[in-house]
């Protein structure tokens, strides 16, 4: 069970026609880097970076992969802690923590081939045989008429059978307040409808934003400021009957313990991929445990950074447990990735009733089609 070999592969597939932005901006290609690590016994596990595919394949090829080497695969809170400390003073958030997210994930996926359990069970076990899936889409488009394309999208996630819907706010007040109007009308009262801005406001504005459609019921309003702004968080929180979500651009127990002790969000929302992985994660929900806030894991990515969010939320505690606890939310981004659409061999999420349930393979469940990696890899 010892570590031989770590490889990395960026893919990237082109977008073309199919090219969108949310606030911050245009995603012209999808790129993506993977990891594998391989046992002496020729076993592997797959992890996923989130971020900048390049960064993050210098940092483990040149940093991280040069420490693995011979380490046992159940040594991961060893190996995460030496990983963390190696580059501790240069980068506490950032590439260096998505880089030890996919190997820690990539561990985890080894640690269920070797016992044949899911992971959702070496993390202590699933509360829960279905969680509620949200398409994320609503993305802007090179388009005339934005509106009739987001009404048009709407339409096609009803007829997938989604119940819950995240749309991309962040494109200027009085745009986003109609468009979440556009979309509330398309889908009717009963469907779930997040809203989520990327970060693109001061205080004030997303203020303006919460309160114009509070009367659309809202289940939240997702990173209305820039993440290192605790007061205007706190702020828009204190202002609006909208819960506010954010986490997705934090990182480790560290950074998470700030926005959980200030409780400035309501539900807090750590992805797998970027944070320091699914070890990481089992501490961020003891302490949202403690605190008694909601977590929802984001997910954004190839099938193995969403079958590594989909064993966290199996996974996670209630918050707090009761006879009917609260739905697991769980994201399940529908805009073109043939990464996460095509490339898992063994598994591919379904909706029934509008639920995905429980899946039961070993790991994380998640087999390459190594053809479809070969052909988009960015040499
Ligand atoms: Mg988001």
């Amino acid at each position: 069970m010892k570590i031989k070999e770590v490889k990395t592969y960026i893919v990237s597939q082109k977008l073309g026609e199919q090219s969108f932005c949310y606030s911050q901006a245009w995603y012209n290609t999808r790129t993506l880097m993977l990891l594998e690590i391989i046992t002496e016994d020729g076993v592997y596990g797959f992890g996923e970076a989130f971020g900048n595919a390049f960064v993050n394949k210098a940092i483990i090829d040149n940093v991280y992969a040069p420490k693995l080497i011979g380490q046992h695969i159940f040594d991961s809170e060893k190996i995460w802690d030496e990983l963390y400390n190696t580059l501790r003073d240069n980068g506490q958030k950032g590439s260096c923590i998505q880089a030890i997210s996919a190997v820690d994930n990539a561990l985890w996926d080894l640690k269920g081939k070797y016992t044949h359990l899911p992971v959702y069970q070496l993390l202590g076990g699933a509360r829960r045989d279905k969680i509620l899936p949200y398409a994320t889409g609503f993305y802007h488009t090179k388009t005339d008429n934005q509106e009739a394309l987001l009404v048009e999208e709407a339409h096609k996630y009803l007829t997938a059978g989604f119940k819950a819907m995240k749309m991309k706010i962040g494109f200027g007040i009085e745009n986003d307040i109609q468009m979440v109007k556009t979309v509330r009308e398309a889908i009717g009262p009963d469907i779930k409808l997040m809203v989520d801005a990327n970060h693109a406001y001061t205080a004030m504005a997303a203020i303006k934003i919460a309160q114009a459609i509070e009367k659309y019921d809202i289940t939240w309003f997702e990173e209305p400021v820039i993440p290192e702004d605790i007061g205007g968080y706190k702020e828009v929180k204190a202002a609006t009957s909208i819960p506010i979500a954010g986490g997705e651009a934090e990182f480790t127990r560290y950074g998470f313990k700030r926005f959980i002790d200030e409780r400035c969000v309501d539900i807090l929302q750590p992805d797998c991929s970027i944070m320091g992985g699914l070890s990481e994660a089992q501490k961020i929900f003891s302490m949202a445990k403690i605190a008694n806030t909601q977590c929802y894991p984001h997910v954004w990515g190839s099938a193995i950074a969403l079958q590594t969010g989909m064993h966290a939320a199996f996974a996670m505690p209630d918050f707090p447990e009761s006879l009917n606890p609260g739905e697991v939310l769980f994201e399940y981004d529908r805009t073109p990735n043939i990464f996460r659409d095509e490339m898992n061999l063994l598994y591919q999420v379904t909706l029934k009733d509008g639920y995905i349930e429980k899946p039961e393979f070993e790991g994380l469940g998640f087999e390459p089609d190594r053809d479809l990696i070969a052909k988009h890899l960015v040499k």
